[in-house]
């Protein structure tokens, strides 16, 4: 595979992965959101349940209470009256009944019908008020004959309840509803939940907000003191609304994945057409050169300069080498680049360096040629014949070019072996330690911009940069402080020592004959008292 297909492939593989990701991760939103909508409205059905069968239980104890403390004669017409005022007062209740020795001897209906013996059931519980409770009593009189009825015996007194009556919400009609102990016995319901799933629901404390997925259904509970409520609906109502959700969520992952893949596809094709035009302007020999003088902090004297490469497009602008280099350093377009840009330099700067042995041009080495060692061989062709001194070139390379620290020694060894000066671009951006750097040959350091950038300020990285200017010292090397641009900062490196320095302050990087010019305003000068002194 050549590069564009790889490019290609991996856009595709992105491209695929996109789509799936957003399909998969809507749906699975869908499905989340659903679920929630439906546990909260199955929450709202149990907490309104809630608060209608505590508060029917608070009447149903107030009317217990009150019959309890009568003091008339027990079932005087007194005493009845006031069992069917308290029945009347108390909504669901039904009926309050009078009980002497077990069987029942008069209700809020009147006396018990003679000849026809009612006695009072075993309690199926008793609550902790000391209440005890039937789920399933019949009625002794009256209307709703038959129809079983929740029976709340205390003393002498009970009262029956129609279970209806606990859990009669106004609710969906696909939701049931059940009123419960908290021991999970059913008090009353809507719909007619199933009783054995009610149980287990209020039983199982840890799975409030549960989905009984076995029985296919969701349920929600509430609870409150001795009582339990549950909603419940079927998970077909869920996927009613899990449908719903999709309808609005799907068109987002579908125009996610829209958004997405056109991104991608034109990210690829800009790679692919710059990779294109770099390769192109190599053929045209596009790729052009300036020069940013390094200057003597003392005394203001170039001593040389950085090559910079600079890509001129056709509107006239130039490119940007922190946009194109990055690239070209991925698709090995960089060592072509590199050939042309030492070719350029010696061919332009060779007059300047003949006459003047001094001075330096530094060039930038990128990782691979630095693992590689590659350049070397390059330049060395490159000033074979030219008259050049090897000394009067430089090699800036990153603290990224050294990730394999055996290769890059082996090659720093060799490029210092031939002659040539090395420098640690970008200083202090990297993960530099003093002991890496004891065990790396190189001639200096670059301090990065960013560091002159805090001198003046209070930050603490502008404490940091006195520290890695005393740490280059220590290390014997020179020091190039690089994108200096106010006299602030070159008298601060100045009186810390710093040799060399390199920014706007000074100059911008110049085309090549501008540099020449520069280079002759800012030569060695005998001054006037150096002059003096010598005749003297
Ligand atoms: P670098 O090696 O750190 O180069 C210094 C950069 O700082 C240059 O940007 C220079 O123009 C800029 N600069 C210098 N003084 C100042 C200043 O006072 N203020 C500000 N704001 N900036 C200043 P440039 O030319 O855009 O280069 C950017 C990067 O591109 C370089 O960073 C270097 O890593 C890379 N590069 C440039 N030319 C080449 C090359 O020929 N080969 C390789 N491998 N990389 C290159
Ligand atoms: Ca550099
Ligand atoms: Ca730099």
């Amino acid at each position: 595979m050549n590069r564009r297909q790889k490019v290609v492939a991996l856009a595709v593989v992105c491209a695929s992965a996109v789509v799936l990701l957003s399909f998969w991760g809507s749906l699975h939103f869908s499905g989340m959101r659903a679920r929630e909508v439906e546990q909260l409205r199955l929450q709202r059905v149990a907490d309104n349940a809630m608060a209608r069968a505590s508060k029917s239980f608070d009447e149903i104890g107030t009317a217990l209470e009150s019959v309890a403390s009568l003091t008339m004669r027990p079932c005087s017409d007194e005493h009845i009256a006031l069992m069917r005022q308290s029945t009347l007062e108390a909504r669901g209740v039904a009926e309050i009944d009078y009980f002497e020795d077990g069987k029942l001897k008069c209700s809020s209906w009147g006396m018990a019908e003679k000849g026809r013996s009612i006695s009072l059931d075993k309690p199926e519980f008793t609550t902790r008020g000391g209440v005890d409770v039937n789920t399933r009593t019949p009625p002794s009189a009256g209307k709703g004959m038959g129809k079983p009825m929740l029976g709340l015996f205390k003393d002498k007194h009970r009262v029956l309840v129609d279970p209806a009556h606990l859990a009669d919400i106004i609710a969906d009609p696909d939701v049931q509803v059940a009123v419960a102990t908290a021991g999970g016995a059913m008090l009353g319901s809507q719909n007619a939940p199933n009783a054995e799933l009610v149980g287990r629901l209020v039983r199982d404390k840890g799975n409030d907000r549960a989905i009984a997925s076995a029985d296919k259904m969701q349920a929600a509970v509430a609870r409150k003191g001795e009582l339990a409520t549950v909603g419940l609906a079927p998970e077909s109502s869920m996927r009613k609304q899990l449908r719903n959700e999709q309808l609005y969520i799907l068109p987002f992952g579908f125009l996610l994945a829209a958004v997405a893949i056109s991104l991608l596809v034109w990210l690829t094709r800009s790679r692919l057409s710059l990779q294109g035009e770099m390769a192109q302007a190599l053929k045209k020999r596009e790729f052009i050169v300036h020069y940013q003088p390094l200057v003597r902090l003392q005394d203001g004297v170039c001593v040389g300069a950085e090559a910079l490469i600079r890509w001129p497009r056709p509107d006239g602008t130039m490119m940007r080498p922190d946009y194109f280099i990055p690239q070209a350093e991925e698709s090995g377009l960089i060592e072509p680049i590199t050939d042309q840009l030492v070719e350029t330099v010696v061919r332009e700067m060779r007059e300047l360096l003949l006459a003047q042995p001094q001075l330096h041009i530094a060039i930038n080495v990128c990782a691979s040629d630095i693992q590689t060692g590659r350049l070397l061989d390059v330049l060395a062709r490159a000033l074979d014949g030219s008259g050049i001194a090897v000394s009067q070139i430089w090699l800036e390379a990153t603290e990224r070019g050294f990730i394999d620290v055996a290769a890059a020694r082996q090659a720093l060894e060799r490029a210092r072996a031939m002659g040539f000066s090395v420098a640690i671009d970008d200083f202090g951006t990297g993960y530099s330690s003093l002991a890496y750097l004891q065990n790396l040959p190189v001639d200096a350091l670059k301090i990065d911009k960013s560091f002159i950038d805090t001198i003046g300020g209070e930050t603490v990285t502008s404490s940091v940069t006195s520290h890695i200017i005393a740490m280059a010292q220590t290390l014997q090397l020179e020091i190039i402080a690089e994108g200096v641009e106010t006299p602030q900062q070159a008298d601060y490196l100045r009186a810390r020592g710093v040799d060399y320095g390199q920014g706007w302050l000074f100059s911008r990087a110049l085309p090549p004959v501008e540099f020449i010019a520069y280079c002759g305003q800012h030569a060695v000068r005998e001054s006037g008292a150096s002059r003096a002194a010598a005749r003297a």
